[in-house]
């Protein structure tokens, strides 16, 4: 991934793969980061009914439809969460774990993520709380860390950790299983993590120490990671301007950032797969001519 992109679209829903095929179709090279299956509020619906050209399709059918298109115009997907995105000036830099990717423009299209942030974690960020297991795992060498996990493929991110840190208690918030009958089954090779099952609620330092207060008593340790799918855009990317939850843009998709885009559920009700589509082919010809005048 070293080389400079034209543009870096970030989600691979109907935004982000509409943006990627138009900016393909104009010659520009692409980086299309987001899950290889495609969104889960694709692959997830169980029918839909307003896409134009395909009535009553299943989620899952359409997700390979968008799947099948990228294939045919060579476009991969790479399945990488990004963790922040720099404003560099002519160009952006994107961290993706412990590695940092340019490229030229960049267009948003993460999606809307529906979950507040706990009490206390805007606060800590940085200081104890950390959105990227990956980048900050070296910290906790020795010391006790609380994960909590959106997913499944967090785990992953879990078993890496415990290999550095003395201890990890890991609260996945999307299982409902018993708990207690987990830890082996979900980590063998790793007794230095527990799982609970409980709903977390909020987060305070006390005594140089973060406790994670939740339903079942508080939880305490160096560190808290909260493992989300989504990261809010104001965290994304430092200076961008917001409405509400949402990224604040005008009819060409652009952001108050020069050559950052966005498009998608991220800008605005409604939420629906044609209007992302839609937002995500403006904000791909709207990159294009970012581009192209950069190179004037
Ligand atoms: C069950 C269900 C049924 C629905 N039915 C309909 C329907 O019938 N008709 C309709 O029009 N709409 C429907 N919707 C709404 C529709 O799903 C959304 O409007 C649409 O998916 C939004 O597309 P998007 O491209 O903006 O974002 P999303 O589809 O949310 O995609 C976001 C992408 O961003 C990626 N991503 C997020 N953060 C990062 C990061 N930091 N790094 C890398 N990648 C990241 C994710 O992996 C994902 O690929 C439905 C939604 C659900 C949940």
């Amino acid at each position: 991934m070293g080389k400079r992109y034209d543009v870096a679209i970030i989600g691979t829903g109907p935004a982000g793969v509409s943006a990627a095929i138009t900016a393909t179709v104009r010659n520009k090279s692409v980086l299309l980061l987001g899950s290889a299956s495609v969104s889960d509020k694709v692959s997830k619906a169980h029918m839909i009914q307003n896409y134009p050209g395909l009535p009553d399709i299943p989620g899952q059918e359409l997700a390979q439809h968008f799947l099948d298109h990228l294939k045919k115009m060579e476009i991969p997907i790479t399945d990488r969460k990004v963790t922040m995105i720099y404003a560099m000036g002519d160009y952006f830099s994107l961290q993706i774990d412990q590695e940092f990717v340019e490229a030229s423009a960049v267009i948003l299209a993460i999606g809307v993520s529906f979950g507040k942030p706990f009490p206390g974690e805007d606060e800590n960020l940085g200081r104890g709380v950390s959105y990227c297991a990956t980048c900050d795992a070296a910290l906790y060498r020795g010391k006790e860390a609380v994960v909590v996990g959106y997913a499944p493929k967090e785990e992953a991110d879990v078993r890496f950790l415990a290999e550095m840190a003395q201890k990890v208690t890991y609260i996945p918030v999307y299982k409902k299983e018993d708990a207690a009958a987990m830890a082996p089954e979900l980590f063998p090779d790793r007794p230095n993590v527990e799982v609970k099952q409980v709903k977390p609620l909020g987060i305070e330092k006390r005594d140089g120490r973060m406790v994670l207060a939740t339903d079942g008593g508080e939880i305490s340790a160096d560190g808290i990671f909260l493992l989300r799918e989504s990261v809010s855009p104001g965290k994304l990317v430092p200076g961008l301007e917001l409405d509400g939850n949402h990224v604040k843009v005008d009819r060409k998709m652009a952001t108050n950032l020069p050559g950052l885009f966005a498009a998608g559920d991220i800008t605005g009700t409604p939420y629906q797969y044609v209007k992302s589509a839609g937002e995500g082919n403006v904000a791909a010809l709207s990159a294009v001519s970012w581009i192209d005048s950069l190179k004037k």
